[in-house]
């Protein structure tokens, strides 16, 4: 049994208000699979780059006991390349510039290896590409997650809704949901993305926490108030790695299972944002992610008396 992450590797330039860095490692893949990798030991990648990605950044991720037999490198092309800047509430941010590079046709091979897959994460990606993911598998998953953003609605929206109906769970941030729903309640905006095929739906409020729509009940999850943010870039992605990372580790998939997966989700999203790119990610232990679940679990424990 495998966790499979299919979604971009990057190089991106950031700033936020407290800094600027250039072409550091990202991308939806990196961020996913280090998270996810806390949780489950066979976490196998597949994703593209090219000739300027600092290829000591895979070993890296071996470290991590990450499989990249999905790795695909392209030397006569640049990997994929995004930059973005942040607002002063670090909530919002604009993207400067997306150059998709080698992702622009990559065709996602499947290692004859990584059949054995029971949970897959379709990071963020071309639908299209995400979808031919999920075709090649010779089973289908136990459970699909998948995650998006505003590009692909912009531009790529009936693919979108195509792979959308594939998934069983759907992980976007609030400005998406309302963006894909047109719908400004999100518990409206909730029940129109239902309709269009997964059974969950996760609604991601950066600071403001978290929300889990499916089997007609709701949970909440709290955001950590932390005291330095220093960059969201990739919070999204290591929230879903940490998520289905989790659930791999329980094997079972329900409700009470997933509200605890959203915990360990928003937790390691926690560690990414208090450095640039994939830095924090790198070197967790388990007793830090252990203390940060239970600050959870005191953030939001009451007792009606
Ligand atoms: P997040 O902050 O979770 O939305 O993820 C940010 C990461 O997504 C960055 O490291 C980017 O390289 C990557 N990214 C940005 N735009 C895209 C896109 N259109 N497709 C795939 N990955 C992207």
């Amino acid at each position: 049994m495998s966790v499979i992450v299919i979604g971009s590797v990057a190089l991106d330039d950031i700033e936020t208000p407290f800094g600027k860095v250039e072409k550091i490692v990202g991308g939806a893949a990196p961020f996913a699979c280090l998270a996810a990798s806390y949780f489950y030991d066979k976490v196998k990648l597949v994703a593209i780059i090219g000739a300027n990605f600092p290829k000591q950044e895979i070993d890296v991720w071996q470290h991590h006991h990450i499989n990249t037999e999905g790795l695909q490198i392209d030397e006569t092309r640049q990997s994929f390349y995004w930059s973005g800047k942040y607002h002063i509430d670090m909530n919002s941010r604009d993207t400067l510039e997306t150059g998709l590079n080698v992702l622009e046709d990559f065709d996602p091979i499947i290692p004859a290896s990584y059949q054995d897959c029971e949970f897959l994460l379709l990071a963020n990606l071309a639908p299209t590409t995400q979808q031919t993911a999920i075709k090649r598998l010779h089973k289908r998953p136990k459970l699909i997650v998948m995650d998006t953003m505003n590009f692909w609605m912009d531009i790529a929206l009936d693919d979108l809704l195509e792979t959308i109906r594939m998934v069983d769970v759907l992980t976007i941030n609030d400005a998406e949901a309302r963006q894909l729903s047109g719908e400004y309640s999100l518990v409206k905006a909730a029940k129109k993305i239902l309709n269009m095929g997964p059974k969950y739906l996760i609604i991601k409020k950066g600071e403001h926490g978290a929300l889990l729509f499916g089997d007609d009940l709701i949970f909440s999850a709290p955001a950590l108030p932390l005291a330095d943010v220093f960059d969201p870039t990739g919070a999204g992605d290591t929230f879903a790695g940490g998520f289905i990372g989790y659930l791999a580790k329980v094997g079972t998939v329900n409700f009470t299972n997933m509200k605890n997966a959203v915990i360990y989700g928003s937790a390691l999203a926690s560690f990414c944002v208090e450095k640039f790119g994939t830095e924090k990610l790198k070197n967790l232990t388990e007793e830090e992610i252990a203390a940060r679940v239970q600050q959870f679990v005191s953030l939001s424990k009451f007792e009606i008396i």
